[in-house]
This record gives C-alpha cells, structure tokens and sequence, in this order.
C-alpha cells in the first residue's frame, strides 16, 4: 500500500529531516490529488526523494505533522503501541513514581506524537486530540493505552482550541474506556496530596509541568509570608504550606480553582484558615498591596500563557514586565520571587531580560538564584523549540 505524496519546495525538506515534525504550508509544492484530511501521506523533496511520513490535514497551516522519517515504518497499531510504550518507559525512568502517581505520560510532538496529550492521575487516564489526524487515531491510540498504562479508566478533555484552527468543531470530552472517574481524584506529588478535578478542572485537571518547581519553592519557604499569585487549585501554596511558610495567601480569579485550593491544603492537614485564598485579579491585588503597603518575604507568579502568537510577543512582554514589577515591589528586602512564564514565544533569555527590566523598573536589585524549565515529563526535542515553554526562575530581591 503506498500514501498519497506530497512534495516539497526545494530546499523545505531540511528542517524536516533534522527533526522538526511539522511541514507548513508554505514549505508545501504540491498537495496530493486525493487525500482524505487527516489521513497518512508521505511527504518528498524536489527531486522525489522520501523526506517523512505523517498525518496529513490541508485545512491546517499545518498540513502534515510527521510521524516518522523511516519510509519502512507503517503507521498503524503495532506503531501507536511502540511510541506509547517509549514514552511510558521514558517517566519510568525519570521520575519516582513511588512518591509521584500524576505525570505527563505523552507529550505530543516530543514524544513522537504530533497532537496527544495524555496525563495520568493515580488510576486514571486524561487524554486530549489536539489535531485532526490524531483524533483520526483515537481508537488504536486508547487500545494502546489501556495495554500499556491498564488504568481503570481512561477520559477524554479534548476541550481545546488548538481544535479549530485544524477545521474540527467538535470539542469532545467524556468516557473513552473503562470506569467513569470520581469527581475529584486523589493524587501524590513528591510528599504534597492533591485533589485533581479531571473532568471540569482546567486543561486536563492539574499544571504537572510546575512539579519541580513546586518542590524547589517548598525549600525557600521556611518562615516566610508567602503570596501565590494565579493559584489555581493550590500547587505552589501546598508545597509552599508544607515548607513551613508562616502563612500562604493563595490568589486567583476563579472560585472553583480556590474551593479546590482549599480542600488541597486540608488534604495535606494544613490549616486551611491560616491561608487565605482569595478570589481576585492579581493585577488589582497587587495594586491594593502596594497601595496598603502590605508586604510579603515571598511571592510566586505563574500566570497564563499571555502570548500565545508571535504578533502578540510585544504586548506580552509589556504584561509580564509590569506583573513582575508589581510583585517584586511588594517583596521585603531578601524576599524570594518565583516568576514563571509558559509561553513558548517568550524564551528563556527574553525572559530573563524581562525580569531585569521589572527589577530595574521597581528599583531592586534582583539576582536569580536558580531557573528551571518544564519537568521531566514534558521533554523537548532539540529539534523542535516549540515543544520547550516553560521557565521558571527564583530571585532574591534587595
Ligand atoms: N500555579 C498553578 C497553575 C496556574 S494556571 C499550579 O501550580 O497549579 C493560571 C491560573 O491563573 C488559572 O487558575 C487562572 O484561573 C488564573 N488567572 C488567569 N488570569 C488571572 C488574573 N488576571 N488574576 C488572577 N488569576 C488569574
């Protein structure tokens, strides 16, 4: 059986051979005749050799998302189960699942498989379609699931919007396989318990990518009034609590993130009077802290992704400039800032430099102690950036 060919402008294939997964359609020269949308195509060069064979959607800027590079390699069940099983081998490996039962078991492109997302939380599986041709694989790819990670359910919150601009207009979420999970679950992280709210919690139901950097702020902790800006459901105040903080004020828009805040600090037996959780805009607390002079030894900022296109790169700088601004103007002399950015458009150095205009603007001096990126269950292929977005650092402010 051979796939229907699409073939590259001269020179496009090089990217694609060194291993970024997608072919834009800019790079594209000829689209095949007849191709269902979201089905297997095998991409060529000029001079028609074999570059790549991956899913294929031409309504996508996007319109092919490689699978593989070997022109051997079928696409079917046998090899949806093999990158499965790498991947889960992959957090085997890396993390102690011992002490931590929530991790990232697919990291989409980085793992080899353009458009999955599948978390897991204690007995439970979450996985999201973020692209048509992996919606396409839904099936062979929850068999696989069930063979390798055989948990007792797997749930489905493909209620994203990276969905539309690949043409699909369903947003589906729901049982796939196995038992319905209970409305909360009960995960471990390192030593920190925590209710996970899979089927209405945001994304998937809890930010795993901030693991590490949770339990490097749990260190710095110890004594001091701690502010968590963009709480959600209590990550950082938890661990930041179990540091021995001597009070976590947790901050966030949403109620349902802060009613699951507060139940996360009981789960740990933290006194859950002792930290208040506020529903606010963290701009606006900021703000009336400053204004109130009321001051913190502590403060985590960790808000959404502000940029999420690269035309909108200015304005998010401007954004996190003044939140950090705002935030390292209500730390007292040596207090800790744990700032983190999630979007990939901002990289690691232009972040830095924001954190230095956002001192300088406050009029501190801020060192940075340590930095981090995403945990060791988002991986990032070298070869492709735009799987590596999320940095974290940890400064002292004089
Ligand atoms: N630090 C968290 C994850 C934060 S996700 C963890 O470790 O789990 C970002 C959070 O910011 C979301 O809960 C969202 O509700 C909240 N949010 C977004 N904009 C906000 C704003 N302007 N003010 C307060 N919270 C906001």
């Amino acid at each position: 059986m051979t796939y229907p060919e699409v073939v590259l402008k001269a020179g496009r294939e090089r990217r694609i051979l060194e291993g970024h997964p997608w072919v834009f359609s800019g790079a594209v020269a000829e689209y095949p005749a007849a191709a269902e949308p979201g089905g297997i195509v095998d991409v060529f060069d000029q001079d028609r050799k074999f570059v790549a064979r991956g899913y294929y959607n031409p309504a996508s800027s996007i319109p092919v998302r490689v699978l593989t590079r070997d022109p051997e390699q079928r696409v079917d069940r046998a090899f949806l189960l093999a990158r499965i099983r790498q991947a889960h081998a992959l957090r085997r490996a890396w993390l102690d699942t011992k002490v931590t039962n929530a991790y990232r078991a697919v990291h989409g492109e980085s793992d080899g498989l353009p458009g999955l997302i599948v978390d897991r939380y204690a007995d439970f599986v979450v996985v999201q379609f973020h692209t048509l041709g992996m919606d396409r694989l839904r099936e062979p790819v929850v068999e696989a699931l069930q063979q390798v990670a055989g948990p007792t359910g797997i749930y489905e919150r493909s209620d994203v919007g990276t969905r539309r601009p690949e043409g699909l207009e369903t947003f589906p979420t729901g049982l796939l396989a196995g038992e319905q999970p209970p409305g909360l679950i009960e995960i471990r992280e390192h030593r920190a318990r925590f209710w996970v709210d899979a089927r209405q919690g945001q994304k998937t139901g809890f930010y795993l990518d901030q693991r590490e950097n949770r339990l490097a702020a749990q260190a710095f902790a110890r004594g001091r009034e701690v502010l968590n800006c963009f709480s959600y459901s209590g990550g950082f105040s938890v661990y930041a609590a179990r540091g021995k903080a001597s009070q976590v004020v947790s901050v966030d828009v949403s109620e349902a993130a802060l009613d699951l805040a507060r139940s996360n600090l009981e789960l740990n037996r933290l006194d859950a009077d002792a930290h208040p959780c506020i529903a606010a805009n963290v701009f606006d607390y900021l703000k009336a802290c400053k204004a109130e002079k009321r001051r913190f030894d502590m403060v985590i900022v960790d808000p959404p992704a502000f940029v999420k296109t690269r035309e909108a790169l200015t304005q998010a700088v401007r954004t996190y400039i003044s939140l950090n601004r705002k935030a390292i103007e209500v730390l007292r002399p040596d207090g800790v800032l744990v700032s983190a950015s999630c979007s990939t458009q901002v990289n690691y150095e232009t972040f830095f430099t924001i954190l230095k205009h956002a001192a300088t603007a406050a009029r501190r001096e801020l060192r940075i102690v340590k930095s981090h990126l995403q945990a060791v269950d988002h991986p990032a292929v070298t070869t492709f950036p735009e799987g590596r977005y999320l940095k974290c650092f940890f400064g002292v402010v004089r």
